[in-house]
């Protein structure tokens, strides 16, 4: 067990590390971040902040000194960065970040396992997309495959018709087939250095224009019977990986069962309901994780739960919200600018059954 008063250091300064490192502190630990310079979020919850390249092998060097476990809140830091860590200092095994950097790596691995995923194609020019498009079909989705986040880096395409018009991005995609989905969930587990693995109840997600806008609980009755089937798909993935953490899997609840999307080896946006919702929150559990505390429990806490994002320019009124009966429970990102799509914030209804 780490002891009260070390160190732990993220690498990324986004919302995830902030409130990752804000549970941290209640434990009595303090953080340090590390990210590119920008609207670091995370460092205001934290003693202190690199602000450096991803590139800059003796400030990683220097970051890595400080610190006695070294996370990560962001999954797209470059793999030469986290080799310039120390192994013995890493929370979890890097091979996560490289699989999950990966639409079509993480859907190979997960595929070894037995997990479904939508029928796709590998895509480097526009003759391979047009191959894709006859081998897959259509209506389906071109994405980048790596580096895309929040439907960023994803064009839908209906026919081959519309694809003709598209001009490539210049870099290895996945196109895949558009699944038709009657629901979207996640499933998220937290697994201790010693191989134990507690899952958190599964929300219904919803998204649009692929990002995450609401997560509900509870999530209905075709995604509770695809939860089981998930879960073990989920703890296979987190042995195969020597993961050690909160570790998140996305799926469409479909006709034919739970079809995997994509994963984050990382706590999750679809999971910010159980700050307040659960016994343990998912922050809380990943520090407990990868600081070899005894983990705590993920039983949720209500019947109803309902958590929204802020977004854009939304953030600026949403003090409002503490207006509103049901003590809503706001959490605000801090972040400098409130750009059009930019996630700023959440919100989290509980409520019991009555209510
Ligand atoms: P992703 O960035 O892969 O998580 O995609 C974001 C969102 O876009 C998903 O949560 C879905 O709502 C939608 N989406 C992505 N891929 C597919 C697909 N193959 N079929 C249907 N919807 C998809």
């Amino acid at each position: 067990m780490l002891p009260p008063g070390s160190t732990i250091g993220i690498l990324g300064g986004g919302q995830l590390g902030r409130m990752m490192a804000m549970a941290a502190l209640q434990l009595g630990y303090r953080c340090i971040a590390y990210a590119p310079p920008g609207d670091n979020v995370a460092a205001e919850a934290c003693a202190d902040v690199f602000e450096n390249g991803w590139d800059d092998r003796p400030a990683l060097a220097a970051f890595a000194a400080k610190c006695d476990v070294v996370t990560w809140e962001f999954e797209n830091v470059p793999l030469a960065a986290v080799a310039a860590i120390p192994a013995d200092r890493l929370a979890c095994p890097a091979r996560a970040l490289e699989v999950a950097q990966d639409r079509l790596k993480e859907k190979g691995f997960v595929a070894q396992l037995g997990g479904v995923a939508a029928p796709h194609a590998r895509v480097d020019s526009e003759d391979d997309l047009l191959r894709a498009l006859e081998r897959v079909g259509t209506p389906g989705i071109l994405k980048t495959a790596r580096d895309g986040y929040d439907g960023k880096g994803q064009w839908r395409i209906a026919s081959a018709q519309e694809a003709k018009g598209l001009r490539f991005p210049g870099k290895t995609c996945i196109y895949e087939g558009l699944v038709d989905f009657a629901a979207e969930f996640s499933v998220i587990l937290v697994r201790s250095r010693k191989g134990e693995v507690r899952f958190w109840d599964s929300t219904a997600n919803r998204h649009e224009g692929g990002m995450l806008v609401q997560s509900l609980l509870p999530a209905g009755a075709l995604i509770a019977a695809q939860v089981p089937a998930a879960r073990e798909l989920a703890a296979r993935t987190a042995q195969a990986l020597g993961y050690v953490g909160v570790l998140t899997l996305e799926f469409f609840a479909t006709n034919q069962g739970p079809v995997f999307n994509e994963m984050a080896p990382r706590v999750h946006n679809s999971g910010h309901w159980t700050i307040e919702g659960a016994a343990t929150s998912q922050f809380e559990n990943h520090v407990r994780a990868i600081c070899d505390l005894p983990l705590g429990g993920t039983a949720t806490r209500f019947a109803h739960i309902d958590m929204r994002n802020i977004v854009g320019e939304d953030a600026l009124t949403a003090h409002q919200i503490l207006a509103e009966p049901g003590e809503p429970h706001l959490h605000l990102y801090g972040k400098r600018e409130a750009r059009e799509g930019r996630k700023m914030g959440h919100v989290t209804r509980v409520g019991h059954a009555a209510e």
